[in-house]
This record gives structure tokens, C-alpha cells and sequence, in this order.
């Protein structure tokens, strides 16, 4: 009796919270779960007739997607099955999967090591910073997971994008093997380049994230985006256009847009450089790409760091944290490209 007091309380909860459109997503699941419908409760509460609820087979939690394939909620999931064992008790997955939820894997994250193979496992595994993958640069085919994608790792620290802060909370990390960069003799950032055996490896599995968590381009970024104040990886030599063009991973601008922009901006950038009210609308427009600048109109070390970050990442060719026309017609292009929704 308890149970099936419980069975109506649930299948009213169930019809007064979803839509009919979610209702209707129910019914594309493989393996069929059928609630009576709402006169035959409605029927049940007046005593008339007893409620029944069939779940034959119901589909699997974890694996089955009941919600509109097309948007980015729904509740396919390919990673580790976590579930409740209290004593004396049984916990069933498999009939009520709720629509109402989401991934927590809404960005990817991607970070240089600055250290070689091993030292690079030693530190990853045995310290306090982590990540859920590491590519190394062995030649082989392997890649190795260290955290459960279901877990938090400990690779973005203090970070933001657009409206998002601590993106460890909502991240997969990938470390990829590299040396990082060495100061040359007048002080400049010298990099060092990825082999082409990494890169094929970086482009399989962040497609492979990518894809089953349906990460938008806008949320696939250096770590150097997301703190530009305190980091460089993965540096002006991780191809990202390469990345965008040969796998669509990430964002990258259209070129005629670029030039259009770049026409414009060549008419008065250096006349206007350091007018405040110019700072402000390229810090404005900075942060609402998604950095988390601050705007105050003036080239203070913050605005900088931030350009260098997003040169890095945009502009290779040029990483110095200057401003220059073709690094603003980039920052202007994208952002007409990959607006906030
Ligand atoms: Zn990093």
C-alpha cells in the first residue's frame, strides 16, 4: 500500500513537472516505461479503480538518452555508474531517469606539462595538481586517464570564462607533454613545438569529449584563456587553427570577416590607441568574448596578460600583449562569430 501511494505521488510529481514535449521524449526510449496516463490516476485518487505503473525493462539510466538529442541537457552518458548501496535496500535506476539535468563537463581545458614523460606522470599523480588525461610524447598509441571524467581534477586553479568561475567544477583537464618555453637572450618567451604523433593524439580524444559531452567551440580553451594572468600553456605553438580546421575542435574566425575588420581598424588605431574610451571598448570587447578582464581604460599588466593570453591563442605570429590592428580585428571577428547566447 505504502508503495503504491508512493507510485501516484510520483506520477502526479511527474505530469505536473514535465511539459508535453517531455513527455513525448519519453516515448522515444528503447526499452518502453509506461506511466498511466492522467485520467487513469485521476480515476485512481477517486478510489474507483487502483493505479497501476509498468515499468517492463525501463532502459538503463546511465546510457539511454530521453531528452531532446539536439540540445546540449540530456542524460547520455558513457562515463563511470555511480550509485547509492544502502543496506537493506535497493536503488532502481532504471525507471525514472529525470529530464531535468545536464552535464558537469561543459568545458575542455588544455594545459602543457613544462616537464618530460616521467617527471610529467610523477607530478600529476603523486601531487596535489591533476588532470583527467595525459598525452604524452612517447610515440606510442597510449594515452593515460588519471581522474574519472566524472571527477573533479585539479588543473584550471583560479579561472573564469564569461559568466563561470573555478572551471575545475565544470571541466575535463588534458595535459599534453611539452617543454613549455626558455627565455632567450633579450628575455622573450621561446617555445617549444608539439610533434605531429601528439597532436593527432590531442585532436582524437578532445573530439571524443567533445562530442560525447557536446562541449560548444566556445568552451574548448588554452588554459592560458581562462587565467591569463598566471599562465602560458599551451602556448602560441599549439595549433589550434590546425585543430578547427582539419578536426572542428574549438573557434577560430573567418578570414573575410577579419579583413573587414582590419580595414576598418587601420583607419585611426594608432591615433586613438590611448584613449581611454578606446581601452575601454577593447576591454569591453575582451570580456565579452570571455575573458575576465577588467575594465578600467587604461593598459594596465591585467589588459596586457589578457591580449598575450588571447594572441596566444588567436594570433600566434605575435604574443607580445600589444594591441595592434590585426589582433583587434581578430578579437572582433570572433566575437561576431561566437556571440553569448
Ligand atoms: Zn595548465
Amino acid at each position: 500500500m505504502r508503495k503504491t501511494l508512493y507510485i501516484i505521488g510520483l506520477s502526479f510529481f511527474v505530469f505536473s513537472c514535465t511539459s508535453q514535449k517531455s513527455v513525448k521524449q519519453n516515448t522515444s526510449r528503447t526499452n518502453k516505461q509506461v506511466i498511466q496516463p492522467k485520467t487513469t490516476i485521476a480515476k485512481a485518487n477517486n478510489e474507483k479503480q487502483k493505479p497501476q505503473i509498468t515499468h517492463d525493462g525501463g532502459s538503463e539510466f546511465f546510457t539511454t538518452n530521453i531528452a531532446d538529442a539536439t540540445k546540449n541537457n540530456n542524460t547520455i552518458s558513457y562515463g563511470s555508474i555511480v550509485s547509492a548501496k544502502p543496506a537493506g535496500y535497493k536503488v532502481v535506476k532504471t525507471y525514472f531517469p529525470a529530464v531535468g539535468q545536464n552535464f558537469r563537463q561543459r568545458y575542455l581545458i588544455l594545459h602543457y606539462t613544462a616537464l618530460p614523460d616521467d617527471k610529467s606522470i610523477t607530478v600529476l599523480t603523486q601531487q596535489e595538481v591533476s588532470a583527467h588525461y595525459l598525452v604524452n610524447n612517447t610515440g606510442d598509441n597510449e594515452i593515460y586517464q588519471l581522474v574519472d571524467e566524472n571527477k573533479r581534477a585539479y588543473h584550471a586553479g583560479v579561472s573564469s570564462w564569461r559568466s563561470d568561475k573555478n572551471l575545475n567544477d565544470t571541466s575535463i583537464g588534458i595535459e599534453i607533454v611539452n617543454a613549455g618555453f626558455r627565455a632567450d637572450s633579450t628575455g622573450s618567451r621561446v617555445f617549444a613545438a608539439f610533434s605531429d604523433d601528439q597532436m593527432k593524439k590531442v585532436a582524437a580524444l578532445a573530439k571524443d569529449i567533445i562530442t560525447r559531452y557536446q562541449i560548444p567551440p566556445t568552451n574548448v580553451l588554452s588554459h592560458s584563456d581562462i587565467a591569463p594572468t598566471r599562465k602560458q600553456d599551451p602556448g602560441p605553438l599549439f595549433p589550434w587553427k590546425k585543430l578547427y580546421d582539419e578536426y572542428q575542435i574549438g573557434m577560430w574566425y573567418d578570414e573575410a570577416t577579419k579583413q573587414t575588420f582590419f580595414e576598418q581598424a587601420q583607419l585611426d588605431f594608432t591615433t586613438k590607441y590611448n584613449e581611454p574610451s578606446f581601452i575601454f571598448l577593447i576591454q569591453t570587447t575582451l570580456q565579452k568574448f570571455g575573458y575576465g578582464v577588467e575594465l578600467n581604460g587604461a593598459w594596465d599588466d591585467t589588459t596586457k596578460k589578457t591580449i598575450e593570453a588571447f594572441q596566444y591563442h588567436f594570433r600566434p605570429q605575435k604574443y607580445d600583449g600589444v594591441m595592434d590592428a590585426e589582433t583587434w580585428a581578430i578579437l572582433q571577428a570572433l566575437n561576431q562569430k561566437y556571440p553569448i547566447k
